[in-house]
């Protein structure tokens, strides 16, 4: 295996570096990452070890969606399963080992158009060489209106959140994915009722998954079926509306909590007119991680709408990483700048 490079043994979390780094306005990154899911934190692992000081922007959901779940039984190597939170925080514990650097906050502004790339976390901005895009994905709506402005009074996308809150009270789960299931189970251990409502008579759900929620006795199921209302009163939810997509027949059924599970959207509004996306916001890459910019390379769910695991995601940050540091190898050398560390300032 390659040597670990001399730099990432000296920039350490608390290194003044950082600091030199973020008050210098000359300052331009080899690598900057946007996202800290598996992807990106995969991404800053491979860019720490192979050049030193990759920059990564947390984003508004740092550790991303795996922050959300409860235990992850097939990310290879933890025969026993880990806690999602568990895994997210080992993976930026080992790329902080390697040298990579975090900067909390959100992404409001890319310019891709001019190199070196441009990107702004409100009045702070940040130039680089290279960029990685792994902003995942965001849980999906069900556009009744009344929603988000339920969240935290009977509305939620994530159980492991918000399940606790719900001990001895009735929730309906909306959805027949591999979520959905996870959240109905994970439910069972608050709520004292649990229904599913999905919209066909036969859940998308992997079959393990679909079996566990299926044979488990304190989850009901309701199918063919799409929920049209969320009914509510001044302190929260109190029910919902569904109509069966079969007969037309409406039906209203009490409950405390809803929980939304019907998949994901891109978080690619950023980019849009500057990257080539497909018609469901996913951006397009080829040849592995690249996108139509040079230099600009994409991982994880943000553009993957078909496998969306842990795993698969963390690989082609891995091979973003790896593009990342072929294109700065191939870049025509720049008498203006001096490089060290994976930061590039102007000579002189
Ligand atoms: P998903 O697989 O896309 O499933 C979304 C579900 O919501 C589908 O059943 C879909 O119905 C339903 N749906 C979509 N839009 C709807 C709408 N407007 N109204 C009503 N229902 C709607 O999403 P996911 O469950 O979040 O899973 C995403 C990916 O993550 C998958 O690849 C999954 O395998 C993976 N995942 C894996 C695990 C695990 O392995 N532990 C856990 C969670 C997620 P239809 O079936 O009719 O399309």
């Amino acid at each position: 295996s390659r040597p670990v490079p001399w730099c990432a043994l000296h920039i350490t979390p608390q290194s003044n570096l950082m600091e030199i780094m973020m008050t210098n306005p000359d300052v331009i990154y080899e690598t900057i990452i946007l996202g800290s899911g598996p992807a990106g934190l995969t991404a800053a692992i491979y860019a720490g070890r192979s050049r030193c000081g990759p920059l990564l922007i947390h984003g508004i959901q740092p550790g991303g969606q795996l922050t959300t779940t409860t235990a992850v039984d097939n990310f290879p190597g933890f025969p026993e399963g880990i806690d999602g939170p568990d895994l997210m925080e080992n993976m930026r514990r080992q790329a902080e080992r390697f040298g990579a650097q975090f900067v909390e906050g959100e992404v409001t502004r890319v310019d891709l158009q001019e190199r070196p790339f441009r990107i702004w976390t409100g009045e702070e901005m940040y130039r680089c060489l290279s960029l990685i895009i792994t902003t995942g994905a965001s849980p999906k709506l069900l556009d009744l209106g009344n929603e988000e402005a339920l969240y935290g009074r009977g509305v939620s996308v994530c159980a492991t959140c918000d399940g606790f809150f719900y001990r001895g009270r009735e929730v309906v789960v909306v959805g027949g994915g591999d979520t959905a299931m996870e959240e109905a189970v994970f439910l069972t251990r608050f709520a004292s009722k649990v229904t599913v409502i999905h919209r066909r008579d036969s859940l998308r759900a992997t079959p393990f998954l679909a079996d566990r929620a299926l044979t488990h006795k304190a989850i009901n199921f309701i199918w063919d079926s799409v929920l049209t209302e969320i009914l509510e009163d001044s302190a929260g939810v109190t029910g919902i509306r569904t109509r069966n997509l079969k007969s037309g027949n409406e039906t209203e059924l009490a409950c405390d909590g809803v929980f939304i599970a019907i998949g994901h959207r891109p978080n690619t509004e950023l980019f849009l007119n500057q990257l080539e996306m497909d018609d469901d916001g996913y951006i397009l890459t080829r040849n592995a991680t690249e996108t139509n910019i040079s230099g600009v390379f994409a991982a994880g769910d943000v553009q993957d709408h078909q496998f969306r695991q842990a795993v698969t995601a963390a690989g082609t940050g891995c091979m973003a990483a790896i593009q990342a540091e072929r294109f700065l190898d191939n870049l025509p050398y720049d008498s203006t700048l001096s490089c060290k560390k994976g930061i590039c300032m102007p000579k002189g």
